[in-house]
């Protein structure tokens, strides 16, 4: 199975996708943590990402499809995967349309989360103290102020890929503002029908 889950930062999708992991035995490929892990392992990629990502901007498409280009030739990712946070532009979906059909593979579904983003704020201040609790280290980029750049960058850029997908009868959507629980039920019904 191949699954894409779209939808603004801190909508869950990260959650989501642990649970799908768990379920359906495929990798989880999340540009976020690859990202993540270039950064703290100091590689040119991780280099050049660091700004970009600590003030919650995109980094370059080539960086993003490059790594995720690499990432699906792994023998994990034969078995199927599911991107979170990636696609987050119309290019970095065409990218892997044109991955995908070389290698004669095509995407299951795409999920998005339909959510309310004036209470992802909230959410997303949450998320930061309960880490915190857990004295692990705070996202940088889960600050508010740098939160709310990142739902910019999410309306301006990463909208449209809905639409992309819909015009291409992929599109479902799940209500990511119900309670985990629920969203991972409704996600597995989904799944049943794709
Ligand atoms: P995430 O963990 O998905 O919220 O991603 C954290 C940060 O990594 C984003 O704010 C971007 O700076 C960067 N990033 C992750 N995925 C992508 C992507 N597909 N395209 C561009 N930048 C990305």
């Amino acid at each position: 199975m191949r699954l894409i889950l779209l939808g603004p930062p801190g909508a869950g999708k990260g959650t989501q996708a642990q649970r799908l992991v768990a379920r359906h035995g495929i990798i989880q490929l999340s540009t976020g943590d690859m990202l993540r892990e270039a950064v703290a392992n100091g590689t040119p990629i991780g280099l050049k990402a660091k700004a970009v990502m600590d003030a919650g901007k995109l980094v370059s498409d080539d960086i993003v499809i490059g790594i995720v280009a690499d990432r699906i030739e792994q023998p994990d990712a034969a078995r199927g995967f599911i991107l979170d946070g990636f696609p987050r532009t119309v290019p970095q979906a065409e990218a892997l349309d044109s991955m995908l059909a070389e290698k004669g593979l095509k995407l299951d579904a795409v999920i998005e989360f339909k959510v309310d983003q004036t209470k992802l704020v909230e959410r997303i201040l949450k998320r930061a103290e309960e880490t915190r609790a857990r004295g692990e280290p705070v996202r940088k980029d889960d600050d508010p102020e740098v939160f709310k750049t990142r739902l910019e960058a999410f309306n301006r850029d990463t909208a449209v890929v809905a639409p992309y997908y819909a015009e291409r009868g992929l599109l479902v959507a799940v209500d990511g503002m119900k309670p985990i629980d629920e969203v991972t039920r409704d996600i597995a019904d989904v799944l049943e029908t794709v």
